[in-house]
């Protein structure tokens, strides 16, 4: 039997839930302007660079070993760049923080607990809960994508989550929840609460977070990412910020040395040049406001975004608008609530050869009801 025999995934005792399931993934296309992942596009300097490259060159000569399983040196540094006095024991690392999202369902969920999101919101979350075997339930946000205080608490009451995921700010909504709210669930509930700060750094005020309440709630956990702002996309350094003993739980689910010393080395380097690396994002943010502006000037709508991406719409039929731009070299996103795009912060040139794309489809807007 060939290796390329019609043997397929149908044949395989596949488990029932992930029958018919795609693979995750937004398209990953070669085109001239990519607006569809929310990176940050500018590469690090020449200097950083370079300090890379002598470093993984360094580590290659003990590739034989085993990197450090506690990544301290890097939860050290990942401690002193956030500041709040926490130290590397409040701090848990792993690839990209999706990872991190994952050892925390395997260590708070699993079989008969139930995880909670409000929806829209990240498209990761049900796969998370799928692949850890817990239940996912989620509930709408209000009018303007926002939560507020008694909507997530009446939520919690409703299903008797045990964790609940407030994405803050929401992709792909771009809206912020407030540090007073997640406060104030915090002190009216015993689930798990995960803040998922993925954008913090895009913010108004990146400093008004909810690494801030930790203190005060010991089932508190906020989650960081260094492929957004960071411009560190490629190197998946995700991190959460929690009680240590919320760290304790992650080390019994992860897998041995999860992380690779390329992966804690590269990520060291990045913090070291930290004021460097993140020297764009006043100007991402900017860009993102901007554009927001003439959008709306255009006639779109615009939920109003204070992460580096943003939705905007509405289209009678947004496939055929993605496709028109991609037709002219424009990667977006089509995801979001019926009718809307998803356009990420690029370069000014990036964003200018979005709009003149988009102003060459000129795409139908759908009429609202009034
Ligand atoms: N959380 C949110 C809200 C995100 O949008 C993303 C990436 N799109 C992630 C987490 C995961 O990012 P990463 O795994 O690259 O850290």
């Amino acid at each position: 039997m060939s290796p390329d025999s019609d043997f397929g995934l149908a044949a395989l005792p596949l488990r029932p839930e992930l029958v018919g399931e795609e693979p995750y993934g937004a398209p990953q296309l070669d085109v001239p302007v990519r607006l569809n992942v929310n990176e940050n596009p500018y590469p690090p300097s020449d200097d950083v660079v370079h300090e890379m490259g002598r470093v993984v060159q360094r580590l290659a000569r003990e590739v034989n070993r085993y990197p450090d399983r506690e990544a301290t040196e890097l939860r050290t540094a990942l401690a002193g760049y956030l500041g709040f006095g926490l130290t590397a024991a409040n701090i848990w690392v792993a690839n990209g923080s999706n990872e991190v999202m994952t050892h925390l369902m395997g260590a708070f969920g699993g079989p008969g607990r139930r995880v909670l999101s409000f929806s829209p919101t990240y498209s990761m979350y049900p796969e998370y809960a799928r692949n850890t075997h817990t239940d996912y339930v989620t509930r709408p946000r209000d009018a303007d994508f926002r939560v507020s205080t008694a909507l997530v608490l009446e939520a919690i009451a409703e299903t008797e989550a045990d964790v609940v995921v407030i994405t803050t700010p929401n992709n792909p909504t771009g809206t912020t929840t407030p540090v007073q709210v997640i406060d104030e669930i915090c002190a009216a509930t015993r689930a798990i609460v995960v803040v998922d700060e993925a954008y913090q750094e895009f913010t108004a005020v990146p400093e008004d977070s909810a690494i801030a309440l930790l203190p005060k709630y010991p089932r508190l956990v906020v989650t960081r990412t260094m492929s957004k702002a960071f411009a560190f996309a490629g190197g998946r350094l995700g991190y959460l910020v929690a009680n240590p003993a919320v760290v304790d739980a992650c080390r019994i689910v992860r897998l041995p040395y999860h992380l690779s010393a390329q992966s804690q080395a590269l990520a060291l380097v990045a913090l070291r040049h930290s004021t460097q690396m993140l020297a764009r994002v006043e100007s991402l943010r900017d860009g993102l406001q901007r554009l927001q502006h003439d959008l709306r000037r255009r006639g779109y709508e615009v939920v109003p975004s204070d992460a580096n991406f943003c939705l905007f719409g509405r289209f009678a039929d947004r496939h055929a608008v993605f496709s028109a731009l991609l037709d002219r070299g424009v990667l977006v996103r089509e995801t979001g609530p019926a009718g809307f795009l998803r356009v990420s912060a690029g370069t000014p040139d990036e964003l200018a050869a979005f709009l003149t794309a988009l102003d060459d489809v000129r795409p139908p807007i759908q009429e609202l009801p009034t």
